[in-house]
């Protein structure tokens, strides 16, 4: 819960945690200069007779005494990260120094941020929509480049700008509605009528387009739980490193060494996969490889992504048969690489036609070699960004409470033009189109309620 008063100045360490060659500590609040005053000796001019956002070098004091020196960035109100008078004070990065500089801030009159606090602020003070704070956070929590990119751009306000494109229409259409409504003997007239059936039309085919980015917006951000998966010695586990870049798993040619489950994330097609390397799917007796085929059947089940490997230099077997039956009854999306690309193809057309039964996706590969990666990353891009989505420069959504209200300002705005198309009143469609536009407002985080805000910024560490 948020209990911070908003006019109280606060700070908190901005930098992570442990030794680093600076630290920020961020003072935001009315308080900022004041407080600085007292821990905080520039050389030469005194901060306030100094422009704005300029860094100026100086002692940082505490009880009196120069604890260290380091830079401070004074921001005016308005024109800051939060939208408060801000400082940004820089010290040298121990742990111990950073602690006391802190400690000399609060000495000097600030209180400690909440969690989460600055960014909380810069959202109240009007310096960004909610989804863009929470990008903020998904910035900063980013492990890939797709998940940065995506981040990156919701945080310059990608979403935000289509969000209020659709949202101008809308309120255009509505005020030409309400001038129908209040002044009938002023007749819109049929053109009056088209346009705004036009508007609303397009409105709801804008959201339909945004709200599709949701599959490859939550690829990204919280990825694609893929299982890689095939019979013993078919070259899963090589497949699984040359995926993650790195040697992981253990390659050998004895069968059934990978006896247990790994996780691991992979930026691979643009698409954030959390791969589970599984136990060689067969019929065994050996009592521990049973456990880990049984958990590898039952992780086929959780995928979203299941990459069946085939060794295309051999004959289906029995196992690889029973497999591909079992990815039939499986929802998830399929690839089958077709493995060891490198050696001769044994694999016949009717043994082909059986696996392409499965999935049209398919790519030849050689594990061993890494070729042919480039073309299972292109497939796998080609499934979860069907609309072939620039992260950086398009709007995206990754929440799904943002797809439920597209949802739902899409069923409302489709029944707006259907009630537009079969001449029903005005004033109803009216009521509808308001309806889809308090809708639209909340996937961008408008008009949401405190606990939703809540949530959000709880989910932000201390700093940020
Ligand atoms: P897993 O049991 O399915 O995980 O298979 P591994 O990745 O452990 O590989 C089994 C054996 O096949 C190892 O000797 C690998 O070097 C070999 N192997 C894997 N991929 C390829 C490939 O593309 N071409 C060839 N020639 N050998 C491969």
């Amino acid at each position: 819960m948020y209990t911070k008063n908003l006019f109280s100045t606060v700070a908190a360490v901005s930098t992570p945690r442990g030794k680093g060659g600076i630290a920020v500590v961020r003072i935001s609040g009315a308080d900022t200069a004041k407080i600085l005053e007292k821990c905080f000796v520039p050389k030469g001019k005194p901060l306030t007779e100094r422009p704005y956002r300029t860094a100026v070098y100086g002692d940082i004091l505490s009880g009196g005494k120069i604890i260290d020196s380091g830079i401070c960035t004074l921001y005016e109100e308005g024109r800051s990260f939060t939208g408060e008078m801000m400082a940004e004070l820089s010290c040298h990065g121990g742990v111990f120094i950073t602690r006391e500089a802190l400690e000399a801030v609060f000495a000097a009159g600030a209180e400690p941020a909440g969690p989460g606090e600055f960014t909380r602020r810069a959202f109240i003070n009007g310096k960004m929509s909610l989804s863009e704070a929470e990008a903020v956070g998904q910035l900063i929590d980013a492990d890939t480049k797709s998940r940065a990119e995506m981040a990156s751009g919701a945080v310059r306000g990608n979403l935000t700008s289509a969000i209020g494109e659709i949202d101008r229409e809308l309120l255009d259409v509505m005020t030409a509605l309400y001038a129908a409504i209040d002044y009938p003997e002023e007749d819109v007239g049929t053109e009056g009528e088209d346009e705004i059936l036009r508007v609303v039309s397009e409105s709801a085919r804008a959201i339909d387009g945004l709200r599709k980015t949701y599959k490859t917006g939550r690829a990204v951000a919280d990825g694609v739980k893929t299982v890689i998966c095939g019979r013993p010695n078919v070259g899963k586990s090589s497949l699984y490193n040359l995926l993650l870049g790195e040697e992981r798993a253990i390659v050998t040619d004895v069968a059934g060494t990978t006896r247990d489950t790994l996780e691991d994330t992979a930026d691979v097609g643009g698409v954030t996969l959390r791969l589970l390397d599984t136990a060689g799917i067969r019929d065994t007796d050996d009592k521990v490889e049973k456990i880990g085929v049984e958990r590898a059947y039952s992780k086929l089940s959780e995928a979203e992504l299941i990459i069946c490997v085939i060794d295309s230099s051999s004959h289906l077997d029995g196992d690889d048969r029973e497999l591909i039956d079992r990815l039939k009854e499986s929802s998830a999306e399929k690839i089958v690489v077709f493995n060891k690309d490198d050696l001769d193809f044994a694999l016949s057309g009717d043994e082909i036609g059986h696996i392409k039964s499965v999935t049209p996706h398919t790519v030849a590969l050689s594990a061993l070699r890494g070729d042919g990666k480039a073309a299972l990353e292109e497939e796998i891009g080609k499934i979860f960004n069907e609309g072939g989505l620039d992260l950086s420069s398009d709007a995206v959504i990754w929440s799904a409470a943002q797809r439920a209200s597209l949802d739902r300002a899409y069923d409302l705005l489709e029944g707006a033009r259907r009630a537009l198309e079969d001449g029903s009143p005005l004033d109803a469609v009216g009521v509808v189109c308001e309806e889809a536009l308090a809708e639209l407002r909340m996937a961008d985080g408008r008009d949401v309620s405190d606990d939703i805000i809540d949530g959000i910024f709880s989910k932000f560490c201390v700093g940020k």
